[in-house]
């Protein structure tokens, strides 16, 4: 599938920055000034705010499109803006937003893509397409298709993380492998990794945004408003222009590629080792399944059960603590073996119940 560019290419990552709200027009106007002096590339601001509970503020609605047309105007910033039904597409439309976004409770449902998607039917602008709540990449793909279909060309994904159980550093959780997933697959969209609602506090946002461009993200959305802890929505990860500035300054563009030769060939150099060693593995791997379905054959003429807690924990936590002697983390170790021996289980099961295929 092919996309247009959103984003012209340009040295450094795209910009993109504003208030989550948009609460009055001084606020909006002053974030703008603000931001136009650290030379942003594209203004946000909510002006219809999905809220998870009522009674929180639920955006000023249309009489801030207003403002975002006197932004691009008298600022000479472009807009964006997050939209969720026909009503705020034909209402930002008209108001001339440049770009529209679709927010992570709404690429959600594929009732309201659709109803976007149609409302968007034979019109030219760029949309910005927030992954949904949860971690359904497949999701995410329909919304960015669905909106496709109804011929936009220009379309960007937006990483803005995903709601995991349990409390974690995030407010949503990167999970890193779902995004880059989603390169893989459609190589030729562009990527901004929306680091504020996935940090949810202030203190991490250069970290992850530097991450983001370590993973060769195309560029980052950012919550900036004049007077943070004032904020009507988002208060803990919303920063001031000032500290936006002095943050984007600090982070290194990463280049996905480079003519140097000498580079080009010690790449090229360990990556044939790590090609190597991902074939022993796999190779091992094989080996280490062709041995469960040895012990399944075993456990079916013994009548014994597959699962074996206690020889599961041993396996577990031996492994977890000669990884962390290898520089490995617990989660990792964690990760992988529980992989492992569901592959195990399911070899065991399938020779045990005389499944062939
Ligand atoms: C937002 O960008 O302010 C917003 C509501 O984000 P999300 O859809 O990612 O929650
Ligand atoms: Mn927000």
């Amino acid at each position: 599938m092919l996309f247009q560019p959103v984003f012209d290419k340009i040295e450094r990552p795209i910009l993109i920055a504003g208030p989550c709200s948009a609460e009055t027009e001084a606020q909006v106007m002053e974030t703008a000034h603000g931001l136009k002096a650290q030379g942003i590339d594209l203004f946000r601001a909510g002006i219809w705010k999905p809220r998870t509970k009522p009674g929180g503020f639920e955006g000023v609605g249309t009489v801030g499109l207003g403002w975002l047309r006197k932004v691009k105007q008298e600022v000479g910033i472009p807009v964006t803006t997050e939209v969720a039904t026909t009503q705020h597409v034909f209402e930002a439309l008209k108001y001339g937003v440049d770009v529209l976004w679709i927010g992570a409770r709404t690429t959600v449902n594929p009732f309201s893509v659709q109803e976007v998607a149609d409302a968007l039917s034979g019109v030219d602008i760029p949309v910005l397409i927030k992954n949904p709540v949860n971690a359904d990449l497949k999701l995410w793909m329909g919304a960015i298709e669905r909106i496709q279909k109804a011929g936009i060309t220009r379309i960007a994904a937006v990483h803005r993380g995903f709601s995991v159980p349990g409390e974690t550093n995030f407010r949503n959780s990167p999970l890193w492998q779902l995004p880059i997933e989603l390169k893989r697959q459609m190589p030729d969209l562009q990527i901004v990794c929306d680091h504020s609602h996935i940090c949810g506090r202030r203190d991490t946002l250069a970290r992850i945004a530097q991450q983001a461009l370590d993973l060769g993200y195309d560029g980052l959305m950012t919550e900036v408003h004049p007077t943070p802890d004032e904020a009507w929505s988002d208060a803990e990860q919303q920063i001031t222009p000032l500290v936006y500035g002095e943050m984007v300054r600090n982070l290194t563009a990463r280049k996905l590629t480079t003519s140097n030769a000498d580079f080009l060939k010690s790449l090229d150099f360990l990556r044939q080792q790590i090609d190597e060693l991902d074939e022993r593995l796999l190779q091992l791997l094989g080996s280490r399944m062709r041995l469960a379905d040895q012990i399944g054959e075993y456990k079916k003429s013994n009548n014994i059960s597959i699962y074996q807690p206690s020889r599961w924990n041993e396996i577990l936590e031996q492994a977890v603590a000669k990884g962390a002697t290898l520089g490995l983390s617990g989660e990792f170790i964690e990760a992988v073996l529980k992989a492992v021996h569901e592959e195990s289980i399911a070899h065991q099961s399938k020779v045990m119940n005389n499944v062939t295929a």
